[in-house]
């Protein structure tokens, strides 16, 4: 599938290191313009080129774009590797020198994979397949065409499927694990600070444990202090495995999490597992099983009747059972997520034939009657029916001692508090990014004929800083085949100060008045949450739009993001932008912005003194 777009090059070499391909270059004479191309580990799906000059090498990481398309940090974009070397070929734009003699491979030098080639592909197709209802050649198709949009995203998080990965845990609680068992040098795990977004990688050394902190920079990348940057956390450890970059050794057997023990060594105790004796073979990466991954609506349990229900309350009994999910595969926490009219939403816990994953619980309250149960049933055949990885994918219904909705965990939250609380380490960039996927969501919205009607801030919620899912679809329509808008009988409680006026003149519900939704989401996400139209309130709002007045452009957010938002709240609906041309120019305002403040420039890899980064987390 996401093949290699540089393995037929014959100056390509694969996943080597820097002296290595100096080597090579230095092998085959040192020319002014001899040049090759190797794979980048710290940016996903890039490259770095090499290229000797006056006896000297100069490497140029070559980064791939959400949009799958090639540069060198602040030149121009290429369709492919090939296209970009070519280019280069005949203009130098900016580097040393033109390219002008490949040094190739020669025949017993064998493309190096890269370590993550597999473990991404496989990431990519887990996803693609939880999200989606496609097989065969069409679940192909479908990799194929969301790949570029989708690696960066589902690599932010591919860490938590690593057997090295123990989700927050204390610093006491990791070296009580790290010392359990065999202490060889090298022995680590990674946990979660209390910070969001910011890890501690905790390693055995001399049977002493060391604590280093991996933070996030303003543009998202990983590292440890003044260390190389990386896309994200599992490439940082990846490389960390190779090179001690820092630490007082290089990174060696995984302290293996309590799931990954399980799967690993069935039967038998921790103390006898192979590790013991001080040898452990490295985690098998490749083969590892993405069991919390697999899920999806249709592998759930199906088929039996729900517990505890008497009268049906579905107005549809066909969908009983397809959204069916038994009471007793359900754990809820007592934590809860947030709260509103209907009840409460509950963290949780769903076992599926695939393994236990998280869940948020909407539980209605008990004394609810008959018609607030068809609402939230309506809520889950809309939901029932979208299927985006930008959207949050509903898992089923459980009557039991209340209705409840289970949803897929978004455990970032919603942005509009995210933002508020997290305003120092959230870029303008990440912003755009996060509204850029909103815009995403909705254009599919559109293009499946649905109008949300609640489109805001808080109904956006974060799988973690890079990665937002539209949620809440309480007040959401189908929208009939030949309807362009759903028209209300009677006004409810609306969120007048998202509304489009035609929404509060006439009641009319289309894409269009959710394009003027999306574009107060804006302002609130690029006010850092802030609260849209200050004190006014609802009707004096529609008087205020109606006098041609638009709120004002929010401190941090660029001119011509401003310019759209705008255009999001045209008076007239039919002049208003669609989500198709929103998304576009959400995507084009992201790229420019992920250019300029992009990557480093030539790759660094400078080697620090060890220990002097230790530091205590
Ligand atoms: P309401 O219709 O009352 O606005 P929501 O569906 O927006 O209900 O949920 C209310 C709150 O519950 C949200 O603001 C959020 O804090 C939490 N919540 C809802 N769904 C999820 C989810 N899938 N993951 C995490 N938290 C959620
Ligand atoms: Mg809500």
């Amino acid at each position: 599938m996401s093949t290699n777009p540089a393995a037929d090059l014959p100056f390509y070499y694969g996943s080597i290191g820097r002296s290595e391909a100096e080597q090579h270059l230095r092998l085959t004479g040192m020319a002014d313009g001899l040049f090759l191309l190797r794979q980048c580990i710290r940016s996903l799906g890039g490259y770095v080129l090499s290229v000797v000059w006056n006896q000297e090498f100069y490497h140029y990481s070559i980064e791939k774009q959400l949009n799958g398309t090639y540069c060198i940090v602040g030149g121009k974009a290429h369709c492919g590797p090939a296209e970009l070397c070519e280019f280069y070929s005949k203009d130098p734009d900016g580097l040393v020198s033109t390219l002008r003699k490949p040094c190739l491979r020669s025949p017993d030098t064998p493309i190096r994979p890269g370590i993550f080639d597999d473990l991404r592909d496989n990431l990519l197709r887990e996803y693609v397949k939880q999200n989606s209802n496609l097989e065969g050649e069409a679940m192909e198709q479908a990799i194929i065409s969301q790949a570029p949009q989708l690696e960066k995203l589902i690599a932010t998080t591919a860490h938590e499927q690593m057997p090295w990965y123990h989700g927050k845990i204390p610093r006491q609680e990791g070296e009580r694990r790290l010392y359990c068992g065999a202490q060889p040098d090298g022995k680590f795990l990674l946990r979660d600070r209390e910070q969001p977004g910011t890890f501690a990688l905790s390693m055995m050394y001399g049977k002493t444990v060391y604590h280093y902190q991996i933070l996030q920079d303003k543009s998202g990348r990983y590292a440890m202090p003044e260390g190389s940057k990386f896309d994200t956390v599992w490439q940082l450890v990846e490389y960390l495995r190779m090179k001690a970059d820092g630490l007082v050794t290089v990174l060696g057997e995984a302290c293996l999490n309590s799931k990954a023990a399980e799967t690993e060594t069935p039967n038998i105790p921790a103390t006898r597992r192979p590790g013991a004796n001080g040898y452990t073979p490295p985690p098998k990466v490749h083969n590892f099983s993405f069991h919390s991954l697999q899920v999806s609506s249709n592998r759930l349990p199906e088929g039996s009747e729900c517990q505890g229900m008497d009268a049906n309350p579905y107005h549809n009994p066909n969908e009983v059972r397809k959204f069916n999910i038994q009471r007793s595969l359900l754990v809820i926490d007592e934590l809860e997520l947030g709260s509103g009219n209907f009840g409460c939403v509950k963290k949780g816990v769903l076992s599926t034939n695939a393994g236990q994953i998280d869940v948020a619980i909407k539980v209605l309250k008990s004394d609810n009657e008959r018609l607030v149960k068809e609402e939230m049933m309506r809520e889950a055949e809309i939901m029932h029916q979208l299927n985006d990885p930008h959207i949050v994918h509903m898992l089923g219904l459980c009557n039991a001692e209340n209705l409840m909705l289970v949803m897929e965990m978004a455990s970032a939250g919603p942005l509009n508090k995210f933002l508020s609380s997290n305003k120092d380490s959230v870029t303008v960039e990440n912003i755009t990014l996060l509204m850029h996927q909103v815009s995403m969501g909705m254009k599919y919205l559109e293009e499946k004929n649905f109008v949300h009607r609640d489109l805001a801030a808080r109904n956006v919620l974060l799988v973690n800083q890079q990665f937002a899912k539209i949620s809440d679809f309480g007040l959401s329509k189908a929208l009939g085949a030949d309807d362009n808008y759903y028209k209300a009988r009677t006004a409810g409680k609306w969120p007048l100060k998202w509304y489009a006026p035609e929404c509060i003149n006439f009641h009319k519900f289309s894409s269009k008045s959710d394009v003027w939704s999306f574009g107060v989401t804006m302002w609130e996400a690029f006010s850092y949450g802030g609260k849209p139209y200050k004190k006014m309130k609802g009707p004096e709002v529609t008087h205020f739009i109606k006098d041609g007045n638009r709120m004002a452009c929010p401190a941090a957010c660029p001119e011509q993001v401003y310019t759209l938002m705008k255009e999001c709240w045209t008076y007239s609906h039919e002049d208003r932008p669609d989500f198709e041309k929103v998304e576009k120019s959400m995507r084009s305002h992201h790229q420019s912005m992920s250019k300029t403040s992009g990557g480093a420039a030539a790759a660094a890899e400078s080697v620090k003194s060890s220990l002097t980064r230790a530091i205590l987390s």
